[in-house]
């Protein structure tokens, strides 16, 4: 009976957490200062106000300092455009993040284009999309932690991209199409399947590797999953569960019981590509201030 080997995306994000904690004890050591990473909040979606406080505590745990900016909902984007220039302008903050989604009266593109370029943690700005996608040019951070993170989790298992046929399940800014960029910087093959795209499943058939983030419960099934390929779900849906107290599950763009029996490698939802995120997230905030300290 074949059993998928299981990426514990907790702990390979634990041992990146360490590694990060013990580099920055050393920056203090020898420059006196630590890194530091303000963390914007916009309203009170619970969602967000989840993710953000998940992302200040573990500023915290490695020895980052976080600087906690909450705005409230009605905020003008002109206001919050002035505050991003403080951020800015603030030589103890290496990394600015805004968590989105922005409230509808913002304009979410213009804020993210204000955001310092040698801040950019999130690498959301056009620039670093932009540079990700060209040829022999470097952003100057990694775009998209959620991404960098499915990439990290496959090399870290000892999976290899090069020369293989990865599909990508979603097109969105945020994680389809970067990841899709960083696939093929690492010199795969590589396909989108969209909403749009005739033959998902033939398709998704022939990949080595993929990368599921189209945000639909359980769409992926084994069948659809060629045998002894890497799957890593980045999907994230709560579907409903009478029998959890909270009345819901999480689970990803995969059956993941039925792909547990065909893949050679799978992640779980939760605890795959989401401890990962903010693991690829302090990782960039460290570089940033590694290329101030070291100016
Ligand atoms: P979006 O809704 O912005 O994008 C979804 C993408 O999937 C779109 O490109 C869409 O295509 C495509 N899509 C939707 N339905 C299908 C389908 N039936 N077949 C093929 N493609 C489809 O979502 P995000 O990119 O923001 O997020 C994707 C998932 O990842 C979500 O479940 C989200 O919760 C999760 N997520 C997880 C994170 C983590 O840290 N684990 C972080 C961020 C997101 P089209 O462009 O044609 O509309």
């Amino acid at each position: 009976d074949h059993k998928a080997t299981i990426i514990d995306g907790k702990a390979i994000a634990q041992t990146i957490r360490s590694e990060i904690a013990e580099e920055v004890r050393q920056l203090s050591e020898k420059y006196g200062k630590v890194p530091g990473l303000a963390v914007v909040i916009v309203g009170n979606r619970k969602d967000s106000q989840s993710y953000v406080s998940m992302k200040r505590k573990a500023c915290a745990e490695v020895g980052i300092k976080s600087f906690d900016i909450d705005l409230p909902e009605q905020i003008s984007e002109a206001e919050l455009i002035s505050k991003v220039h403080e951020l800015n302008a603030n030589p103890d903050i290496h990394g600015i993040l805004v968590q989105l989604p922005l409230p509808k009266h913002i304009n979410e593109e213009k804020v993210l284009s204000e955001i310092h370029l040698e801040k950019d943690v999130d690498g959301f700005h056009p620039l670093n999309i932009g540079k990700l996608a060209m040829k022999g040019r470097e952003p100057l951070f990694v775009p998209c932690p959620q991404g960098n993170g499915c990439l990290e989790l496959l090399s870290r298992s000892g999976i290899s991209i090069k020369g293989k046929n990865a599909v990508v399940v979603g097109r969105s800014n945020i994680v389809g199409l970067p990841v899709s960029l960083l696939l093929l910087k690492a010199d795969a093959t590589v396909t989108i399947v969209h909403s749009r795209s005739d033959d998902q499943e033939r398709i998704i058939r022939g990949a080595d590797i993929i990368i599921a983030a189209a945000g639909q419960a359980m769409m992926i099934k084994g069948s659809w999953i060629k045998p002894g390929a890497a799957v890593v779900d980045v999907g994230t849906n709560a579907i409903d569960d009478p029998s959890k107290k909270s009345g819901y599950r999480l689970v990803g763009d995969v059956d993941y019981e039925e792909a547990c029996n065909v893949a050679g490698w799978i992640t779980p939802v939760p605890g795959g590509v989401g401890p990962m995120t903010v693991a690829m997230l302090l990782k960039n905030t460290l570089d940033g201030a590694k290329r101030v300290f070291m100016q």
